[in-house]
């Protein structure tokens, strides 16, 4: 199966994806994760695009489905995927249905009061990538991670000014998204607010349907 999770900031695309991608067998790529990988790595990719993560605007379109269609194109994406993050833009929609259109397009739907304190709570960990909340989803033991011990952190982005960014970015560049894929009749909005389990429980209803 070919999914693509798609919604603002903070609607949970990534947390469910890692759910998900467990729980169906299918890899989880999520180009802001690529792109923080290459950060990390401090790769020529990295130190093109860590300003524009950090200030919360968009990547240009041309590296973005570089680095999309480089990582479909490995051997576990074969059988199918889940997209988390990607496309974002009309020009990426257009470029993925010419490399392997998704099956359905989830849209998690979310207010903004709910995103923001999603996004200002927000806490990664530094080892495994888990993501945590420090209200809904704390860790037992405050800034370290359950699962692997290591220390976890603010994303830089998670800041407000950032934020307001990608907010912004979504309501002009994505957004429009969810008509496009409506249109072709592979869209299928679901609540996104509460638990993770409860909109993973959502989420299958949503396609077995
Ligand atoms: P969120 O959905 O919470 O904003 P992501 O981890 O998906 O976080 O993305 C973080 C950042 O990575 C974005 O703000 C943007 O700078 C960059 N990015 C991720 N995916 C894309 C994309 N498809 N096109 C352009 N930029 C992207
Ligand atoms: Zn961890």
């Amino acid at each position: 199966m070919k999914m693509v999770f798609l919604g603002p900031p903070g609607a949970g695309k990534g947390t469910l994806a890692a759910l998900a991608s467990g729980r169906m067998g299918l890899p989880h790529i999520s180009t802001g994760d690529l792109f923080r990988a290459a950060i990390k790595d401090g790769s020529e990719l990295g130190k093109k695009v860590k300003g524009i993560l950090d200030e919360g605007s968009l990547v240009p379109d041309a590296l973005t489905i570089a680095l999309v269609e480089e990582r479909l194109s490995q051997n576990d994406a074969q059988r199918g995927w889940i997209l988390d993050g990607f496309p974002r833009t009309t020009g990426q929609a257009e470029a993925l249905a010419g490399i392997s259109d998704p099956e359905w397009v989830i849209n998690f739907d979310v207010e903004d009061s709910v995103i923001l304190k999603r996004l200002t709570g927000r806490r990664i960990c530094s080892g495994c990538g888990k993501i945590y909340h420090i209200e809904s989803m704390p860790p037992s033991v405050e800034g370290v991670c359950d699962a692997c011990g290591a220390g976890l952190y603010t994303r830089p982005d998670d800041s407000q000014e950032s934020i307001r960014t990608r907010l912004s970015a979504y309501r002009s560049q994505t957004a429009p998204l969810v008509e496009w894929y409506g249109g072709k009749g592979k869209l299928l909005t679901i609540d996104g607010t509460g638990a993770p389990e409860r909109v993973y429980e959502r989420f299958m209803e949503a396609i077995k349907a």
